[in-house]
């Protein structure tokens, strides 16, 4: 079992705190701590500490002002061309193609600070879930010592289904309800050029599978790799198609004329190739080409049609015990085999996903509108403070810190040890907070938005957590008790000992 090589999947799962019967939402919170602090102020009582304590409880340091490996750097549309792709990309614009219809105001949501999640390596493992990650998704939906509710979407790099598709098998994973609205794979922001492009080559996934959602997004003229065999067997000698593959593989001579009469416009990678040889094979066939024409050959090797990738990632955290190559792999092949045979020139392909700012940028505006329909909260405005949660450095930790550095609300990275990041080792991309688990990449994160709410000092520099019993005193006008735990999930649990 490849998990068992994995300290943080053995370990007992943490014991939860029960929930407080309390219901206040981050506002009414936020009002009621307004009413303390005056009070607190009457009694005499220090100043807020306004010290972050993540320098402390992260044994890195901050990750501001890291440099920016942009030799492999991946495309970003929104703010890039270059020469090679003579159309500017579009800018990836709306992640919800319906309207966005507001819910009434959930009074227990938190309104100021949101989750975001990796899956692979964070949340599931080899199809399977991580324990810790359904008592993570317990506490976010309001099972947590505040009995508040915290917005949450989910951001992964992989895809070859639909989003419904997945959002099903996340759901059943998670023990909770997973919507597509909450929801952004490698593929999801491809949507944007389905109008950009006529003919377009889709590559990688099971079966049908990507071309299905790649026409179900509006891409109008999607072909695949098996209708090109099919068409021409010689076009991968050692790739034989199977019955399944010939009887949904569509006849591109059926279209009449030639195959050079068929021009790709571009080609988009929406999932793990199952076959990279055939696939590599054709990719550079059309990278070749005389403008996308198929078998055609490009004298110069500079007309080939963009290639775009889903994502950038070289590794992934799948079931065996070591890490798998990923789709970034594949890009790095297309890039090196294309100098290689077109006489030195440099292909250029491009790629969404982690660690791009567009595609934070892009979760940014899911996520304002998924607090909009889910929980009532105004779309215009984006959480003060969303954390990220992921197991890749170089994709989600160095995605996270970028987007913090150009974002005005604070993104605040925090790394997993369940995933690709192996502990003990020192990440080329630095996260504000690294934790064994997703749990407690949440606990944390709950954790730092009630201090910043609610904890002060006295005049000994002993911390009082403004919990329940700390607001009764201040509201009755008496002095809390300052020997209160600092920490409110661990009196909490303290409680629940008690009882
Ligand atoms: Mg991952």
């Amino acid at each position: 079992m490849s998990t068992n090589n994995n300290n943080t999947l053995t370990t007992p799962v943490p014991q939860r705190p029960s929930m407080c019967p309390r219901q206040l939402s981050s506002s009414s919170f936020a009002s009621a701590f307004e009413v303390a602090r005056t009070k607190l102020s009457e009694l005499g009582v220090e100043e807020p500490d306004t010290d972050d304590d993540d320098n402390t409880l992260s044994p890195f340091s901050s990750s501001s002002g890291e440099e920016d490996d942009s030799d492999s750097s991946p495309y970003s549309p929104s703010v890039e061309s270059d020469s090679s792709t003579s159309e500017a990309a579009s800018p990836l614009h709306s992640p919800l193609t319906a309207p966005v219809t507001p819910a009434s105001l959930d009074p227990d949501v938190a309104d100021n600070f949101a989750f975001a999640f990796d899956i692979d390596g964070v949340l599931v493992r080899g199809g399977k879930p991580i324990p810790e990650a359904i008592e993570a998704m317990k506490v976010l939906n309001g099972e947590n010592p505040f009995g508040i509710k915290v917005p949450y979407i989910f951001l992964t790099n992989g895809g070859g289904k639909f989003e419904t598709e997945r959002c099903r098998d996340l759901s059943r994973q998670l023990e909770i309800d997973v919507s597509p609205g909450q929801f952004i794979c490698g593929h999801t922001p491809m949507r944007e050029f389905a109008n950009k492009y006529g003919t377009v080559l889709v590559v990688g996934g099971e079966g049908e599978k990507c071309r299905e959602v790649a026409e179900s997004y509006g891409f109008r003229d999607v072909i695949t790799p098996g209708d090109i065999i099919k068409a021409n067997a010689a076009t991968a000698p050692f790739r034989a198609l199977t019955e399944s593959e010939i009887k949904n593989s569509r006849d591109l001579l059926a279209r009449g004329g030639k195959m050079s009469d068929i021009v790709v416009e571009a080609v988009f990678v929406f999932a793990d190739s199952r076959d990279w040889a055939s696939d590599l094979q054709i990719m550079l066939d059309i990278a070749q080409s005389k403008g996308g024409r198929l078998e055609t050959r490009s004298e110069n090797f500079d007309e080939g049609p963009p290639i775009y990738f889903s994502h950038n990632d070289v590794l992934w955290s799948a079931a065996h015990e070591h890490v798998r190559l990923g789709m970034g792999a594949l890009r790095k092949i297309v890039e090196t085999v294309f100098e290689d045979v077109s006489g030195g020139r440099k292909l250029k392909t491009h790629a969404f996903g982690k660690p791009q700012v567009s595609t934070f940028e892009f979760a940014t505006r899911l996520l304002q509108q998924w607090r909009a329909t889910q929980h009532g909260l105004a779309e215009s405005e984006p959480p003060e403070t969303v954390y990220f949660v992921g197991d890749t450095p170089e994709s989600d930790i160095k995605g996270t810190n970028a987007m913090n550095e150009k974002s005005k609300n604070e993104w605040y990275s925090i790394l997993v040890k369940t995933g690709v990041y192996q502990a003990g080792t020192e990440p080329k991309h630095k996260p504000r907070k690294l934790v064994d688990t997703v749990l407690d990449a949440v606990n944390h994160g709950i954790r730092r938005e009630m201090a910043k709410l609610g904890t002060r000092k006295d005049g000994k520099g002993r911390k009082l957590p403004l919990d329940d019993a700390a607001l009764k005193a201040i509201s009755e006008g008496r002095t809390p008790n300052f020997e209160l735990s600092a920490d409110p999930f661990a009196k909490a649990v303290e409680q629940q000992q008690v009882q």
